[in-house]
């Protein structure tokens, strides 16, 4: 089992390199709690991965923007020197400081580890009310150009022009990872969403690449579709999609809306993957700070995030266990926070998915 799960796992776009803590016994994980509800929702978290007895020792480190040499704005040196060693981070949500020149430090930790791939799997949990019963698809977002390039000027009063910014490697790189997740995670079909038609050589480059790439992958069927159509399609049949690989703007839009089709943010797990091996897999909600520190926050998101961490550790057994765990405990109704529609506390939530597992 464990040759076959390391072959998995090194095969493809989970491969981690040389000088990681991945090993045979426990693998050290970089957790960043966050703030707001961050710290409780973490706390959760780690109690549920105790109980499941998952191989995982936590290095806990706080994320918060210092200025380093020349003014240049940057993540702690501990908490760089930890990821770059775990290679893997859990993370809470930060923040957005609202000074000036303050940078968003979900763009600086980006920036930092090149978090090229935004990963969302949308999968319909049993019991939960939502529009639909049997989602499960994955969104995969080129995570660094595109219209968020933030290359934008005034050409004269009244008129500015944004720069949309779309490269062959980029392009190609997000396509071979996407191509890489679904052979690895027994996905049948990647599709490529794009508008060509208008945007014909930005968009038109992108599909260039992913249909070469898709040459390459012969095991994975290759659909491309234009993103009204993709949007259409979506509400109206959501189960013919299974991989989505889009731009940076379109997947921002896109990967929300498939988060509604599952419940929303509060239960919508991501992931990011970066160059040189890193990923940091956080839930996609804010830090809440309505009810920060009052025991109400819903883990949801942030475990099933530990669980897409688990899978691309290749730890499948423990994030199948815990999985299902939190998806009996939502579908029984018993013990469900108030944003699930139930009066229990967080961490009467998480004993619940402990007791399970
Ligand atoms: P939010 O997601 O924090 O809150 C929106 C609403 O959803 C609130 O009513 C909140 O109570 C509820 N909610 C969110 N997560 C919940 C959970 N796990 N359980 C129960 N209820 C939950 O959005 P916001 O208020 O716009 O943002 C607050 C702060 O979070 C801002 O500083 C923003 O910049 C930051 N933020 C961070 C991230 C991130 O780190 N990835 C993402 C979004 C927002």
């Amino acid at each position: 089992v464990w040759r076959s799960l390391v072959s998995q796992v090194m095969g493809g776009a989970n491969r981690r390199p040389a000088g990681s803590s991945f090993s045979r016994g426990m693998q050290t994980v970089t957790l960043i709690p966050g703030d707001g509800i961050g710290p409780e929702i973490s706390a959760a978290v780690v109690k549920i991965f105790d109980a499941a007895k998952a191989p995982v020792q936590w290095e806990e480190r706080n994320v918060t923007a210092i200025k380093g040499p020349g003014g240049k704005w940057m993540i702690p040196a501990d908490a760089k020197e930890s990821m770059d060693r775990s290679k893997i981070g859990l993370k809470g949500p930060l923040k957005t400081p609202i000074a000036a020149g303050h940078p968003s430090m979900n763009l600086l930790l980006r920036k930092t580890f090149d978090l090229y791939a935004n990963v969302r799997p949308c999968v319909s949990i049993e019991g939960y009310r939502t529009p639909y019963t049997d989602v499960d698809l994955v969104t995969i977002r080129e995570n660094t150009e595109g219209e968020y390039s933030g290359i934008e000027h005034v050409i004269v009063d009244g008129v500015v022009q944004s720069i949309k910014l779309i490269t062959e490697d980029a392009s190609r790189r997000i396509a071979e990872y996407a191509f890489e997740y679904a052979r690895n995670n027994q996905r049948s079909s990647v599709t490529a969403v794009h508008k060509a038609n208008i945007m014909r050589m930005s968009d038109g480059l992108f599909l260039r690449k992913c249909r070469e790439v898709a040459e390459n992958f012969k095991d994975v069927k290759f659909t491309e579709m234009y993103l009204d159509t993709v949007c259409l399609n979506m509400v109206q049949e959501p189960t013919q999609f299974d991989v989505l690989v889009m731009p940076n703007l379109y997947g921002d839009i896109l990967s929300d809306l498939c988060a509604g089709l599952i419940g929303g943010l509060g239960v919508t797990p991501s992931g990011n993957i970066g160059a040189n091996g890193v990923a940091i897999f956080e839930s996609v909600h804010g830090t809440a700070p309505d009810i920060a520190g009052l025991d109400l926050a819903n883990p949801t998101a942030l475990l099933l995030s530990a669980v897409m961490m688990l899978r691309h550790m290749g730890l499948h057994q423990h994030a199948a266990k815990i999985q299902t765990a939190c998806f009996g405990t939502i579908k029984e109704k018993k013990v469900l926070t108030k944003d699930l529609g139930g009066n229990s506390k967080c961490s009467e939530f998480t004993a619940e998915i402990c007791r399970r597992v």
